[in-house]
């Protein structure tokens, strides 16, 4: 399903409305074309039944929408796996962070920020991904108790890194999860926020090293460094 254009956090167009339309303009074409009949109106009646019951479980599926995730899914700590989750356009709260990131690093509104945030439940994680070219971050929203506001935009800003950097499609390394903290670092200096708030995910992410992700240490390294040189937070494009 292609997303909805204009704001992404309104997300996604339905099909219903559609059907909708294409009802009345049968309905009017009869009219005036005058082969309009009881028997014709009975059946309409039928039919009308058969569409509200089935907007009506089309308003229920509005509620959200299927993401595929893919091992290669970069993912804010451990790999997300591949299953198939169920996720609803971001609370205000996050969309306004990824706006805020986007307009701090300077990010082209119809290009780079072209991205719709979402929240599903991942395990206690965040994701990019692109499903039907439509770039998407997902983000769990029962990180945030542990995070706090600050944690929660840096996390974004990993995500936005990941988007921003290319990282989608390729193996997931520790390499490009330095890339996309450090880019993470940058955006939150930028968006004016303490190298404390930029470090505020950190006591969430793993101790040690794996192989898709870096230890502890050498992300407060590269989200330190995206801070103190916010200059260098969109190096990862050459
Ligand atoms: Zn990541």
């Amino acid at each position: 399903m292609k997303l909805a254009a204009g704001n992404p956090a309104a997300a996604v167009s339905w099909p219903g409305r559609c059907f909708s339309l294409r009802f009345r303009q049968r309905f009017a074409t009869m009219f005036r074309s005058g082969t309009l009949n009881i028997l014709k109106l009975l059946k309409m009646f039928a039919c009308s039944i058969a569409i509200v019951l089935k907007l009506a479980v089309i308003v229920c599926a509005e509620d959200g929408i299927q993401l595929n995730l893919d091992r290669t899914s970069p993912a804010l700590h451990m790999p997300a796996g591949k299953r198939v989750v169920l996720a609803t356009p971001a609370f205000e709260d996050y969309t306004e962070m990824f706006f805020d990131l986007c307009d701090a690093m300077q990010l082209a509104v119809k290009d780079e920020c072209r991205i719709y945030p979402m929240n599903a439940e991942i395990g206690l994680n965040a994701i990019a991904i692109i499903q039907d070219d439509n770039r998407i971050i997902v983000f769990d929203r029962r990180l945030s108790p542990m995070v706090g506001y600050a944690g929660a935009m840096m996390i974004i800003g990993h995500e936005l890194g990941h988007h921003y950097c290319h990282h989608l499609g390729r193996r997931p390394s520790p390499g490009l999860e330095l890339e996309a903290d450090r880019f993470a670092g940058a955006s939150m200096r930028k968006a004016g926020q303490s190298l404390d708030d930029a470090l505020a995910a950190i006591p969430i992410l793993d101790e040690r090293p794996s192989k898709s992700h870096p230890g502890r240490a050498e992300r407060v390294a590269a989200i330190t460094a995206g801070w103190k040189h916010p200059e260098t937070g969109k190096s990862c494009r050459r």
